[in-house]
């Protein structure tokens, strides 16, 4: 199994070495991991209330880290990722940009409506004045135009909106459908994140049957724990795999140098 979303302190928010992240993959019998910490949002001009990226000045030291931990274990690959926040109107500057980096992938998400942080503990209470249909409509919408930007290989923890276990009473099968009708038809990578599973939501993140319907379209997927300390790494990938089978899938996507590969597992 592969574990392509593990983070590192520079984010603020996480804890432990990239080698204790390693040790633990080992330990879990892990084939591969890639971290994919949180790309600086200085860089796209976007300063949050809530510092919750590295600076703009770790970026460079960040892959190198990662490069240099490559080849250290004889049983893990390691893979230079990084999680960029979509932010709509800084398309032409993230291609710019990535263009100057070395990146086995990019996982693409969103954490920001406007600007709130609505993945944040400390902005959830916010969801009680929303209106949850009008809601999930804006965050889907944004989920698509990720898609179409092009600028990603993996969209990360697809359904997030649902992370405090705020609901539309709306029917979600519509967006279900156009969710993998446009994954297959932008070439984007859906994860199956983990991390939902300790969220108020207690889900993985897609939902079972938007997983059900990237299958059906051949959309490809890959694992992600979006583990913030080492135990966290491949947490649940036990249950995410045998749900994985019995959906369909029998391949998992991995990447290098932003190509991307089946491999069975
Ligand atoms: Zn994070
Ligand atoms: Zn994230």
């Amino acid at each position: 199994m592969v574990d392509y979303h593990l983070h590192t302190p520079r984010c603020c928010h996480a804890e432990g070495t990239p080698e204790e992240y390693l040790a633990e993959a080992e330990r879990k019998g892990l084939r591969e991991i890639g971290f994919a910490d949180h790309f600086p949002l200085g860089l796209l001009d976007y300063i949050p209330r809530a510092q919750v990226t590295m600076n703009s000045d770790e970026l460079e030291g960040y892959i190198g880290q990662i490069e240099a931990l490559k080849g250290y274990s004889a049983q893990v690959d390691i893979k230079t990722g990084i999680e960029v926040d979509y932010l709509p109107g800084t398309e032409d500057k993230l291609a710019d940009l990535l263009k100057d980096y070395r990146f086995d992938y990019v996982i693409g998400s969103i954490h920001f409506m406007e600007d709130w942080d609505f993945t944040h503990p400390v902005y959830a209470d916010s969801y009680r004045e929303r209106d949850l249909n009008k809601l999930y409509q804006t965050y889907f919408k944004l989920v698509w135009d990720l898609c179409r930007s092009g600028l990603f290989d993996i969209i990360g923890h697809i359904d997030v909106i649902k992370k405090f276990g705020y609901r539309p009473v709306s029917d979600l099968e519509p967006y279900w459908t156009e969710t993998a009708r446009v994954l297959k038809e932008t070439d984007t990578c859906l994860e199956l994140n983990t991390a939902g599973r300790d969220a108020p939501v207690n889900e993985f993140y897609p939902h079972k049957r938007l997983l059900e319907k990237c299958f059906q379209r051949g959309v490809p997927v890959t694992m992600g724990s979006d583990a913030h300390g080492p135990v966290q790494v491949g947490r649940y990938f036990k249950e995410a795999a045998e749900l994985l089978k019995t959906t369909g899938y029998k391949e998992l996507a991995v990447f290098e140098k932003r190509v991307k590969r089946s491999v069975s597992f």
